[in-house]
């Protein structure tokens, strides 16, 4: 992010480093080059770090080795111990660049969270230690993804969650934009893993950005997307390796509607269950959602079938991850309401399309359900809101799907 806050001189860059591009102590030092040169052009700068490569996944691995659920405060502990790692490496790697630099963790430049662990909110941010670090002519280096509670007890964001510290310190510091440095040098039309073709957008509103972060394009949070929207910080997305400009994600302009879709997006493992002949009246569905919400459940698409006889299935579906614990919760409702039974589907994915444009075109929908059908892809269930469609398909179907719908709308080569 770059930015001014008010009685500063210098602008304060906020430059945002992810986990692939500090996978190893030759990369690290191809990130040192780059901040340092960034800070020849006369700027403060404040580096947000995640941890380096796999580690994240490689630390929850361990941890599940020892114990199916692990205890969520100790996993922060864990955790947090990740993103530490590369602050030291990367202040390490300035200073034998001699360049200036120093380490602080989440908690120490005063990022207070909820006690939510795993997944806390940031309630507090607090920037005085780096503004005199700044002073003192440093390189201020912030482990991501990483705060403490009022009792100072350590948490972590979630996952991606460093792009929300970063967000959230470029808003602190008054920064107009957030930069995030990547494996990959923009947001594409599609994740380019999947589509080879992807053209990468120049812009992308926050609106489509969330939907696209909350549907499943990993290239930013979304919690960071909604905080920056809040905020006002506009994000670029960026190459970590070659100097061009990346995408940014601001404030609607008129010419976005223009397109009828931006960008399709996809998840995998994900689960439906099904409760069948359910008593058809009214408080079954508060009953059965409010039980799942007590137990943490996060649910995502929910379909209730017309009803016939007095009775109708409702479905829904989770995170494979949840799966069993949601089965052992809907075989007790089962019982308690009367119901028939249930069955699981316990492979689906999610493949959306998203876009401003809906607002106001028509034939979005007709379009992605013809390029399904046109490759025999069957549509479990369909969601939608004002600037997205989502359809349920088999699995193994996903990447497929994408593809199709895709081309279906001409979305491959559109920019350099
Ligand atoms: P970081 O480590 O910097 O937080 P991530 O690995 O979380 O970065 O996100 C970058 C990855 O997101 C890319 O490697 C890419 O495969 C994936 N991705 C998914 N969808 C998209 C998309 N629409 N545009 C760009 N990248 C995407
Ligand atoms: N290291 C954390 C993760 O892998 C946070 C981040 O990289 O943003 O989720
Ligand atoms: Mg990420």
């Amino acid at each position: 992010m770059t930015g001014s806050t008010p009685g500063r001189e210098k602008k304060i860059t906020v430059m945002k480093f992810g986990g692939a591009t500090l996978a190893t102590p030759e990369l690290m030092k191809g990130v040192a080059r780059r901040i340092v040169d960034v800070r020849n052009t006369g700027q403060d700068v404040v580096v947000v770090v995640s941890a380096p490569g796999d580690m994240t996944d490689n630390l929850i691995a361990k941890a599940q080795a020892i114990a199916e659920f692990p205890d969520e405060r100790e996993m922060d502990m864990l955790l947090a111990t990740g993103e530490q790692q590369s602050i030291a490496l990367m202040a390490i790697a300035l200073k034998s660049l001699n360049c200036d630099a120093i380490s602080f963790t989440g908690p120490q430049v005063g990022i207070v969270t909820d006690d939510a662990h795993c997944k806390a909110r940031i309630v507090k941010m607090g920037s005085d230690k780096i503004l005199k670090a700044l002073r003192l002519g440093k390189v201020v280096i912030v482990a991501g993804f990483q705060g403490e509670t009022e009792e100072e007890e350590i948490t972590t964001l979630g996952r991606g969650g460093s792009d929300l510290t970063a967000v959230a310190l470029a808003a602190d510091l008054t920064a107009v934009v957030c930069e995030f440095y990547k494996d990959v040098d923009g947001v594409y039309t599609a994740d380019p893993r999947v589509v080879p073709t992807a053209s990468r957008l120049l812009n992308i509103s926050y609106d489509e950005m969330l939907e696209m972060a909350s549907l499943g394009a990993k290239v930013l949070y979304n919690r960071s997307v909604e905080f920056a929207k809040k905020s006002g910080v506009v994000l670029h997305v960026r190459s970590a390796v070659r100097p061009e400009p990346g995408t940014l994600i601001m404030e609607e302009v008129e010419q976005m509607e223009g397109v009828m879709v931006s960008a399709v997006t996809h998840t995998k493992q994900e689960a439906k269950l099904t409760i069948l002949w359910v008593p058809d009246k009214p408080g079954i569905a508060a009953t059965i959602f409010g039980r799942l919400a007590d137990e943490d459940l996060n649910i995502d698409v929910i379909v209730q079938d017309i009803s016939e006889e007095g009775t109708t299935n409702i479905s829904f579906t989770i995170r494979q991850k949840d799966l069993q614990r949601a089965k052992k919760i809907v075989e007790t409702l089962v019982k308690e309401i009367g119901a028939k039974g249930y069955q699981a589907d316990e492979k689906i994915g999610k493949v959306s399309v998203v876009g401003v444009g809906m607002r106001s075109h028509s034939g979005v929908a007709a379009a992605m359900f013809k390029a399904l059908s046109e490759r025999g892809i069957n549509i479990v269930m369909i969601s939608t809101s004002e600037i997205k469609i989502s359809c349920i398909v088999e699995e193994n179907r996903v990447e497929e799907a994408v593809q199709a719908i895709h081309e279906k709308f001409k979305l491959s080569n559109l920019t350099s």
